[in-house]
């Protein structure tokens, strides 16, 4: 089977994680500080880490005061993990469209959705192409609504020369196992915004003041001063090696995964049957390959999938819009075109860093294959 996305682990990750193991001490302590400091110099900004990528965004919302009648404003075209986090604030997600060239956010629509409840914006940072983010961080700047982003696919990504995490409100990133730079599990919030570091620090541990630099030191608080709702939402020793012994090697990762969607792009753009995204991947760094059937529809697309795994070829969707889940339907969403539209057409193709180009060309002979037989 050719595997969508895997993880890539290397001797040097595994000895760094088995030497946490022979230190006997797992839980959050010195390897989180060294792990954090490393990502700070990465982004040249303030970083703190977590469990993972969805509580980074719960405590990045929570920290900017996100609660019950407060209304965040997102794509519908996200992982589950964005409009839960949300919801997890007691705040309504509303969801917003998105532009068929990138399937990032549609401004336009954003600008319609905005209320006086609007205390966030969401960009979704999708397939690691970053859409219009530096008119959203003026419209931002304009209104005073706060901006996260959901950096989860961008770890990496250069926009305007710049790093994404590097400028703009707050990033939060997602070190899941499958994701650019992996920690096992994980995820962090970056921001310049050294309030919402510190009320993070805390929150992630249970609520406990200054507990995050106790733990630092391999220690723990005896009197614990809690004001705030917190969490268990720490990172452990373990994850902690497995990540900065990953963001080691960042460069070589962006570099191979940058290779293979430019090998798609270049073997698929002749393809009548096929759009692709408008995405530049000389500065994306991609988490996934989305294309585009052409005028396709939801069975239809199905069948693609079916056939490319009786071809051994995995592949994935990215994803079901989250305005049409029961949890966060309200009469607050609108019909949303270009996300019900793009919905019928989108399957993602194998990417990870051990793909190989020849299983590329195999990729693409047998998605031709599939077009051929159900067209
Ligand atoms: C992976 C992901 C998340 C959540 O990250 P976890 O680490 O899995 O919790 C959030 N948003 C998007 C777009 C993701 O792909």
């Amino acid at each position: 089977m050719i595997r969508l996305s895997k993880s890539n682990i290397t001797r040097k990750d595994i000895n760094s994680v088995v030497k946490v193991l022979q230190k006997e001490y797992l839980g959050m302590g010195e390897n989180v500080k060294i792990f954090e400091d490393k990502l700070k110099l990465f982004f040249k900004r303030p970083v703190v880490c977590v469990s993972s990528g969805t509580s980074a965004l719960q405590l990045a919302l929570q920290a900017i005061g996100v609660k019950k009648g407060d209304e965040v404003i997102v794509p519908s075209l996200t992982y589950v993990a964005t409009f839960q986090a949300i919801k997890a604030c007691h705040a309504t997600p509303v969801a917003a469209d998105i532009n068929l060239n990138d399937l990032n956010f549609s401004l336009d629509d954003i600008k319609i959705k905005i209320t006086k409840k609007t205390k966030c914006i969401i960009p979704v940072h999708y397939a690691g192409s970053v859409g219009n983010l530096s008119s959203l961080l003026i419209l931002a700047k304009k209104t005073g609504i706060r901006i996260i982003e959901d950096a989860a696919h961008s770890f990496g990504t250069v926009y305007k020369n710049n790093l994404i995490g590097s400028f703009g409100d707050i990033s939060c990133f997602s070190f899941d196992g499958i994701k650019n730079i992996t920690a096992g599990e994980g995820g962090c919030v970056v921001t310049k915004d050294k309030k919402v570091i510190n009320y993070i620090k805390d929150a992630r541990v249970l609520g406990i003041k200054n507990e995050s630099i106790k733990r630092y030191k391999n220690q723990k608080g005896i009197y614990p001063k809690v004001e705030i709702q917190g969490w268990r939402y720490h990172m452990s020793n373990i994850m902690a090696a497995l990540g900065a012994s990953q963001l080691d090697r960042i460069k070589k990762i962006s570099k191979i995964r940058q290779s293979l969607a430019m090998y798609y792009q270049n073997n698929l753009k002749k393809n009548p049957n096929i759009i692709l995204l408008d995405h530049d991947y000389r500065h994306i760094v991609p988490h996934i390959f989305v294309i585009r059937l052409k005028n396709f529809n939801e069975q239809k697309r199905n069948k693609v999938i079916k056939i490319l795994k009786t071809k051994k070829i995995e592949t994935g969707l990215h994803w079901y819009p989250n305005h049409l889940l029961k949890f966060f339907s309200s009469k607050k969403f609108f019909f949303l075109k270009n996300t019900e539209l793009v919905f019928n057409e989108i399957i993602t193709l194998p990417l990870h860093l051990d793909l190989k180009k020849i299983e590329i060309d195999y990729i693409i002979c047998s998605l031709n294959f599939a077009l051929k037989k159900i067209n």
